[in-house]
């Protein structure tokens, strides 16, 4: 299984974020988790093919979690996809869907297969295929909103070939009946069991998918054991009488339900648009839950990296790493050798006296005045006089709130 966020926003998207959305790849399929605006651009950005899309579940119908859907159903439609495609969600998600078709008149080509959960329910097998199934609990948000828990089922053990070729078992369909767990009579009237060299089964991965929600026993009961969990951390623990209003976790209750769960990896995501820096979320959450991430846009996160690892290839530089390119070949040679330190910027002396003496941080007029020291500013002269004279008096600067207080989540 690999998970790729696709969208780590909440509400709004930002410079870098983009509205909530995640593809769990597996064996070739796609299941797509809510589809926020520009999920299809994601989709091909992460280089994953919009038209192995299986099945999309959809968290509830707040807008910024289905306003990708139109779009996607359209291009389905001139790739002249054939395959039927399914739907899980809450009740009035095919309502919103036939009418944006009828409005816009889309010649839907493909059969679309719609599973509504309604309010009230408490669980439900939503899928149930060979290989896997997809559990559904209600979690607790300012509107109907529901977790998906996507695991595989028990795989067959692993075959010992050599006792195998011991035993003279060579055939494919020899293998087939062991694995399925029948015995085997073979030419010499031997009877082979499976467990002779079939090991134990061994245990399915397993990805839930819990967003919009406050804390809830629900999410831990999805969470359970899971190997991915992904789980919304919109705000920080500063903001957790926010967080409860709204029905949104902080990183700390997304580390709670971890912990709960004993999932083996938690991915936090759905930040902020007023986290600039979503570190300081992940340094919450690790503090209760140690194996914990920061979901990025369009990187991978693997259950088996030794045998996943280059499935699915970003066709875009995901920023982080180009900026760490970029640092590499610009600074190469820097002072300590290694090539990836910036060298430290040129500041005036005053800089560090006037932090003391302020208590707090600068004004941009300031910095701007500062910033020179080489005279072609007549500011910069006057502040140099003063400076020396020490007769300036600065005005009180109130320190600036750690992030823009504009009040979006
Ligand atoms: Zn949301």
């Amino acid at each position: 299984m690999i998970v790729v966020p696709l969208g780590i926003a909440s509400a709004t998207p930002t410079i870098t974020r983009h509205l909530p959305s995640v593809a769990l790849w597996r064996e070739g399929s796609i299941f797509l988790f809510d589809a926020g605006e520009n999920a299809q651009m994601r989709l091909l950005q992460a280089g994953l093919k919009r038209s192995k899309i299986d099945t999309i579940f959809i968290s509830h119908l707040d807008i910024d979690h289905i306003s990708g859907l139109v779009g996607l159903l359209a291009t389905f439609q001139l790739q002249r996809r054939e395959k039927s495609l399914r739907f899980v969600g809450p009740k009035g998600l095919k309502e919103y869907i036939d009418w944006h078709i009828q409005f816009s008149k889309l010649d839907v080509g493909y059969e679309l297969d719609f599973i509504e959960l309604e309010e009230g329910f408490d669980h439900a097998v939503v899928v149930d295929e060979e290989e896997y199934r997809v559990e559904a609990r209600p979690l607790k948000h300012s509107i109907f909103c529901i977790g998906y828990r996507f695991e595989e089922k028990d795989k067959p053990g692993k075959v010992d070939a050599d006792k195998a070729s011991e035993l003279g078992i060579t055939e494919d369909e020899q293998f087939k009946a062991l694995k399925a767990g029948d015995s085997l009579t073979l030419s010499d009237g031997t009877t082979v069991q499976p467990s002779d060299i079939v090991g134990h089964p061994r245990p399915g991965d397993s990805f839930a998918y819990i967003t919009d929600t406050e804390y809830c026993p629900e999410a831990v009961k999805l969470a359970t054991n899971a190997n991915i969990l992904y789980h919304e951390a919109t705000f920080g623990e500063n903001l957790e009488d926010k967080a409860s209003m709204n029905g949104h976790s902080t990183a700390s209750d997304a580390a709670r339900v971890a912990t709960e769960a004993q999932a083996k990896l938690l991915v936090i995501g759905h930040f902020s648009a007023r986290y600039t820096n979503p570190f300081i979320l992940l340094k919450e959450a690790r503090e209760k839950f140690f194996p914990t991430w920061l979901a990025t846009e369009l990187r991978p996160i693997y259950t088996d990296p030794a045998h996943e690892k280059g499935i699915v290839q970003a066709k875009v530089m995901l920023k982080e790493l180009s900026e760490k390119d970029d640092k590499k070949s610009t600074y190469k040679g820097g002072n300590r050798g290694k090539g990836n330190f910036r060298p430290r910027k040129k500041r005036m002396s005053s800089d560090r006296g006037h932090r003391r003496d302020g208590g707090g941080y600068k004004s941009r007029g300031e910095y701007d005045r500062t910033k020179r020291d080489d005279g072609r500013s007549t500011r910069s002269g006057s502040y140099d006089r003063d400076r020396e004279s020490g007769s300036r008096e600065h005005k009180p600067i109130t320190p600036r709130p750690r992030y823009d207080d504009y009040d979006r989540f």
